[in-house]
């Protein structure tokens, strides 16, 4: 996924970027941005985090940059901010999102016989290269950005540091969030709202599905109005978004308190404790035991102080290896003991499977399990949900394969994703066999959507029923 900040004031705004990007650490794992204008020219400096957190990095940094304006990211794939240098000028772009058209726009670009692009290990092309071509392509930058706006399928969000001010553009149906937040002779832009409140900043304004703003010290100026179809993604609150961030003015804690509430007010099986799989597990497991009256425990916890949530290397064997270090059971919460446990979603299996094990090694009698959301049936192609390159890593697409066969219409994929369909029982009951799980009982969309309260037409459930 990725996040981004960009602060624009009076005086040298580094120390607020440097806080304002790292606050956006729990969303990438992969490389850490920040771009600076001294009034004279841009500087960059980008790590790689992969291995240790962004603040780690760059510290040291803080006391290089120097400038008024600037902009930063925690990034998932590739490095950035660029540096680009156009008609327009010279500015720094950083964005979050995926062009899931990549491949179209680059064929499109070689055949008007005007670009070339840096190449990067394997092959890439770095998607913010992408976006800034098309960019500069047009006579000023309201009409580059609202070209990618309209040509890139995906979903792509913009922050661009000129000399002047910030651009920033949020992307065409609002799947990811942009918020601008205040205080003297300074804005800041974020996709965490909260990543601005112990900057001293204070809420300004959530632009809009589309909207384009330019951002000056001394004000923020509409450069394209907000569209009215808004598709902001659902998992922000399930899965991705830290307790403290709110979208849409709905907070990312309560909306989880709500998803156990509504689990729980289906459910009729008896357990000594709930859990939830850290972190996001464990608000979703606060809601579901609050409404049943079943004790809330921790009967494992994460390993924090050597185990940040940046260390994430790219092999699956050693993700899976890493998640598993990072639990520690508690004995005499586990042993002799039914659990219902609440992960927020199951995309392989594979970890959740792992923490299964673990706790009927550790004597549980019985592990019931209830995801925070319905099966995911396809594979996103707005964000960079996860390292997924096809959709048979979901397990639901690797049973539905085996029941099915490689060529499976939509209209089937369809029926699998309805909860009263004799299809989906039997593909929920294949995954509680394969995982091994006591019992399993997803969360229904109908109450997912009332998990967040607003309106359906605005929130994008693709990955659950493939509704576009
Ligand atoms: S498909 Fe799923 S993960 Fe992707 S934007 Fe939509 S809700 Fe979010």
């Amino acid at each position: 996924m990725g996040g981004i900040f960009g602060v624009v004031g009076k005086d040298d705004c580094v120390t607020d970027l440097f806080f304002g990007v790292d606050y956006h650490s729990h969303l990438g794992t992969r490389r850490g941005g920040m771009a600076v204008f001294d009034g004279e020219y841009f500087n960059r400096v980008i790590h790689n985090i992969e291995n240790s957190p962004f603040r780690t990095k760059f510290e040291r940094d803080v006391d290089d940059l120097h400038g008024t304006m600037g902009i930063g990211c925690i990034s998932d794939e590739d490095p950035q901010p660029l540096l680009i240098q156009s008609s327009l000028g010279s500015y720094s772009i950083t964005t979050v999102g995926k062009v899931d058209n990549h491949d179209e726009i680059v064929k499109k670009l070689y055949a008007e016989g005007r670009v070339h692009f840096q190449e990067q290990s394997g092959g890439r092309i770095n998607d913010n290269e992408l976006v800034a071509t098309l960019i500069s392509s047009k006579q000023s930058f309201k009409e580059g950005l609202e070209y990618v706006q309209d040509t890139v399928k995906g979903s792509i969000s913009v922050v661009l540091l000129t000399r002047e001010g910030i651009y920033a553009a949020r992307d065409r149906f609002g799947r990811t969030p942009l918020v601008i937040g205040h205080k003297k002779d300074t804005f800041c832009i974020t996709f965490e709202n909260y990543a601005y409140l112990n900057l001293s900043y204070s809420f300004y304004k959530e632009l809009g599905p589309s909207e384009i703003v330019f951002i000056t010290a001394d004000e923020v100026k509409e450069v394209s109005p907000a569209r009215d179809e808004m598709k902001i993604c659902t998992f922000l609150w399930v899965y991705y978004g830290y307790p403290t961030a709110s979208y849409e003015g709905v907070n990312v804690e309560t909306m989880r308190y709500n998803c156990g509430k509504l689990l729980a007010g289906r459910d009729d099986v008896d357990a000594d404790i709930v859990a939830g799989v850290p972190d996001s597990g464990t608000a979703h497991a606060i809601g579901y035991a609050n409404e049943s009256g079943i004790p809330f425990a921790r009967p494992f916890i994460k390993y924090t102080p050597t185990w940040p949530r940046s260390f994430m290397p790219t092999k699956q064997s050693q993700r899976n290896l890493i998640a598993k270090m990072k639990l520690i059971p508690v004995q005499e919460l586990i042993s002799g003991n039914d659990i219902l446990l609440i992960d927020d979603s199951i995309v392989r299996g594979t970890q959740l499977r792992e923490t299964t094990e673990f706790l009927y090694n550790s004597g549980a009698k019985k592990v019931h399990v209830r995801p925070a959301c319905p099966p995911l049936l396809f594979g996103c192609k707005y964000l960079n949900f996860s390292r997924s390159k096809s959709d048979y890593d979901l397990i639901t697409r690797r049973i539905i394969k085996d029941r099915e066969g490689e060529n499976v219409s939509k209209e089937i994929l369809f029926d699998y994703a309805k909860p009263d369909s004799k299809n989906y029982k039997e593909m929920v009951e294949e995954i509680r066999r394969i995982q091994n799980f006591s019992s399993l009982r997803f969360h229904r969309l109908d109450d997912l959507i009332e998990s967040v309260g607003i309106s359906p037409c605005k929130l994008c459930t693709y990955c659950w029923n493939g509704q576009e």
